[in-house]
């Protein structure tokens, strides 16, 4: 099945300019130095004509993963009208804090048949509870609360006929989830991904790995350490996502062996969401 994947933000945790600094980067020209924080989107059409032919389409399908803080700007950007599925990859604030922003585009699915399932792990849940317990407490009352449900993380989650399944990999001390969608996955936030895991990113077409700067961090993997998993991975393209204010793209990528570049806000390809046989 085709699917399209677009890049909605590239940029670390603080955004890319970030806030206060002056940085060849950060006041850069180039618009693909320009990085909101970390979320792609998936589309495609469910037992329908080919994704090219638009979003307008009654099978048009849409799924993001995570929704920082910039999600309202990415969702106007990308002209989204709808969502069948959001997946966390974990509860830090640059991944989870636009979840408020998924209410209009929750309202009209709950016309239609009921609440944005919302996938994430048990760790992620709790403190998605917490932090919006006036949208998921019983209790709450609110009455424009964004109608979405959440739903546990299993090994693999089959969203209107496309299956995502749940790469383990390491962000630090903590395990998150990272997504493997027919011949794409994406894994951000890695500081280190488990052997097991590998098995589970074999045949892909794209890989998206964050890489945050060349200097090396507790809990984000640098440009080399992901150079060096793209390689052993093999996939025919990769594309390095969560980017520090380090790293200029022209730059960066005049240094990148073949078929691995960093991925810019607003980057899409096409990508097989066809089943997994692993
Ligand atoms: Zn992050
Ligand atoms: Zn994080």
């Amino acid at each position: 099945m085709d699917g399209r994947l677009t890049f909605l933000g590239t940029g670390t945790s603080m955004g890319v300019p970030t806030v206060g600094c002056g940085c060849a980067v950060c006041t850069s020209a180039d618009p693909r130095d320009r990085r909101l924080r970390p979320s792609v989107l998936i589309r495609w059409n469910e037992n329908g004509p080919s994704v090219e032919s638009g979003s307008g389409s009654p099978h048009a399908r849409v799924a993001v993963i995570d929704t920082g803080p910039d999600f309202r700007e990415q969702a106007l950007r990308n002209g989204l009208t709808r969502m069948d599925a959001v997946f966390y990859t974990h509860g830090h604030a640059d991944h989870i804090l636009g979840l408020d922003d998924l209410r209009p585009l929750s309202f009209t699915v709950f016309r239609e048949g009921g609440p944005i399932p919302l996938y994430a792990s048990r760790e992620t849940s709790a403190l998605l509870e917490r932090m919006f317990a006036y949208t998921f407490s019983p209790h709450a009352t609110y009455p424009t609360r964004a109608k979405v449900r959440l739903e546990p993380l299993g090994e693999r989650t089959l969203v209107h006929g496309v299956e995502f399944l749940r790469i383990p990999v390491m962000h630090g001390e903590m395990e998150i989830a990272g997504f493997r969608f027919g011949r794409g996955a994406y894994l951000t936030d890695v500081s280190a991904i488990p052997e097991a895991s590998f098995a589970l990113l074999e045949g892909l077409d794209v890989l998206v790995v964050s890489a945050l700067r060349h200097l090396p961090h507790p809990s984000h993997a640098t440009v080399e350490q992901a150079v060096a998993w793209a390689r052993r991975i093999g996939a025919r393209t990769t594309l390095l996502t969560h980017i520090a204010h380090e790293l200029g793209h022209e730059e960066t990528n005049r240094t990148l062996p073949p078929g691995i570049s960093l991925a810019y806000d607003g980057l899409e390809l096409a990508v097989d969401l066809g089943p997994v046989n692993l």
